[in-house]
């Protein structure tokens, strides 16, 4: 890491890098429950489901891309080996074992939940400390509290439509 990026660290240089893996294994899982979910689903609205978890899983990528950067520059590596990932995330997997668009919905909200929780514990962690890593929590913080809204007024949608049907 650049020698001036170092010094204005106020905070404990591990304690970071611990944080940063921990929500770069989410990233990766986030990704491919997304990305398998919008492969396999069955179900009324599908394609607009569908739609909005490519768009979600392409998100998560990207996260996963800024997360590295600041690894990197922090001196520290990105875990190499995917099972790492199950061993260090905080999230965790939600197999995608019933293909049906509102348990998929009903998964992946449960999961930006707990992004959301992720990325504030590290705004919290590093607001004095370090405000690098501080101002990439906050952008990632932002997408995952668009997605958790975008996948509510989905369901919101289709049960709407389910409850019109029935009637
Ligand atoms: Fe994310
Ligand atoms: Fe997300
Ligand atoms: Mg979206």
């Amino acid at each position: 890491m650049g020698s001036k990026g170092r010094e204005i660290l106020g905070m404990d240089v591990d304690k970071v890098l611990d944080l940063l893996n921990k929500a770069y294994a989410d990233e990766w899982l986030a990704y491919y429950q997304y990305w398998i979910g919008a492969k396999i689903s069955k179900g009324p609205m599908k394609d607009a489901v569908n739609a909005e978890l490519l768009q979600h899983a392409a998100d998560e990528l990207r996260h996963a891309d800024m997360v590295s950067m600041r690894i990197i520059q922090l001196g520290g590596t990105p875990l190499t080996h995917p099972k790492l990932w199950l061993e260090k995330t905080n999230c965790g997997y939600d197999e995608p074992s019933d293909p049906y668009v509102e348990t998929l919905l009903h998964q992946n909200i449960k999961g930006e939940q707990c992004a959301i929780s992720v990325y504030k514990a590290m705004m919290d962690a590093t607001r004095e400390g370090d405000p690098v890593t501080y101002n990439m929590a906050l952008q990632i913080l932002q997408d995952e509290v668009e997605h958790e809204e975008d996948l509510q007024s989905l369901k919101e949608d289709l049960e709407m439509m389910l409850s019109s049907h029935g009637k």
